[in-house]
């Protein structure tokens, strides 16, 4: 199967702007940032969608919560952020490789459009 657009950045075949790196997961800034903090955490393994996660997953969408959480943290935001998961084309997921934006460095209104 061919690689994910989020996969050639996680082994650096495109260029990415990597804020963040450990076994499980890589983050990096939003090419087209929705905040001054927009950074796209991602696990190394291509789970397709949200939905897709299986039970053997748990404790890796657990690291990726807590990665966040600091990773929020060592960028200044740790106590006002976000974090979105898209999960399916109707509810905006672009690319198919489960994702967390993790958004932040401005006032964050309630509800999302
Ligand atoms: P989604 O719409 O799937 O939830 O989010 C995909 C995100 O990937 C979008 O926010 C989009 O700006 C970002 N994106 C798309 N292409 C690239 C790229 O080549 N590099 C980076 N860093 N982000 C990208």
């Amino acid at each position: 199967m061919s690689k994910t657009l989020f996969e050639k950045i996680i082994d650096r075949e495109i260029p990415g702007d990597i804020v963040h790196e450990d076994a499980h997961c890589v983050a990096f800034r939003d090419i087209n940032p929705g905040a001054p903090m927009h950074i796209l955490l991602v696990p190394r393994k291509p789970i397709p969608r949200l939905c897709d996660a299986r039970a053997d997953d748990q404790a890796l969408l657990g690291h990726l919560m807590l990665t966040a959480a600091k990773i929020a943290a060592d960028q200044g935001h740790g106590e006002a952020f976000r974090l979105v998961v898209n999960n399916g084309a109707g509810a905006g997921q672009s690319v198919f490789h489960l994702h967390l934006h993790l958004l932040g460095g401005r006032p964050l209104k309630w509800p999302p459009g």
